[in-house]
């Protein structure tokens, strides 16, 4: 009722009477579930892409025109990025759960990790004619951080925000000082990246740090992704010792948050 999960072994003592062990293992088997739980996952996302590259393989065997053929290759190709894609992605977010990556920490000016980012995710941003852009206030202090994994969370929320803005949107990065966050004394420097986007639905919300969720999939999988990049943001949010949530309006866009301590 505890929702623990007791082993018990019984072996009979010579001489009669027995010896009971009463193990707890609730840790063991949540260990177990989260295990099998990722081999599904895993399953599941490689065989969409894997059933994909079968059936254009067999098109283009069956000798259709060039043009036809061409395209199927491309498509091909594609569908090769998104596994590879995965698999890159599992590796890292594998490495930052075990502990194995250790976050190099300086004392930096977000500015120039923010413009490089920007940067990034500039021609992304003009296919869709989203303005983008960041407000980041003259002297903001210099954070604690690993720079080139404060661009990787950068890079991995512009993505998502660009993503799931629709033409004509636009996808706002901005800096902010507070003095405590969620309780915890600072100053930290606050990070939003702002979109006008499709937004998350209420009952979402709570899930989209979870590995491999993804809001209504039929949406994503054209979309394309893992739904392990918000996952890989926050561990390393939390590396840095700051937090990261989100905030959403069905309709109306999203706001990702996180802060980093100021050095
Ligand atoms: P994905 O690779 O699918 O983008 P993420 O972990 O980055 O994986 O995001 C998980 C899910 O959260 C996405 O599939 C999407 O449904 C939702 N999401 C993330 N960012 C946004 C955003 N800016 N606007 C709307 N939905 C978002």
């Amino acid at each position: 009722s505890s929702g623990r999960t007791l082993r018990l072994y019984a072996s009979p003592l010579q001489g009669g009477g027995a010896l009971l062990i009463i193990r707890d293992v609730t840790q063991l088997s949540m260990l177990e579930r989260s295990r099998r739980d990722l081999v599904a996952n895993v399953s599941h996302e490689l065989r969409t892409p894997l059933a994909s590259l079968k059936l254009l393989v067999e098109t283009v065997q069956s000798s259709p025109p060039p043009d036809v053929a061409h395209r199927m290759l491309e498509q091909m190709a594609q569908e090769i990025d998104s596994v590879t894609q995965l698999v890159d992605e599992l590796h890292d977010l594998a490495q930052i759960e075990s502990g194995r990556v250790s976050l190099k920490l300086a004392p930096l000016p977000i500015g120039p990790v923010i413009e490089r980012a920007l940067e990034r995710m500039r021609p992304q941003a003009d296919r869709k004619g989203l303005t983008l852009g960041a407000e980041v206030p003259n002297g903001a202090q210099a954070v604690l951080m690993d720079p080139n994994r404060v661009g990787q969370i950068l890079l991995n929320l512009l993505h998502n925000a660009i993503k799931f803005t629709a033409e004509g949107g636009s996808v706002q990065i901005r800096v902010r000082l507070v003095g405590e966050d969620a309780g915890q004394a600072g100053p930290w420097l606050l990070v939003s990246v702002c979109d006008t986007g499709v937004g998350i639905p209420a009952t979402d919300l709570p899930r989209i740090f979870e590995r491999f969720y993804k809001v209504d999939r039929a949406r994503t999988r054209h979309a394309g992704g893992t739904g392990l990049g918000l996952a890989i943001a926050k561990h390393l949010v939390e590396g840095h010792g700051g937090r990261l949530w989100a905030e959403s309006v069905e309709g109306r866009g999203s706001t990702f948050a996180f802060t980093l301590p100021v050095a």
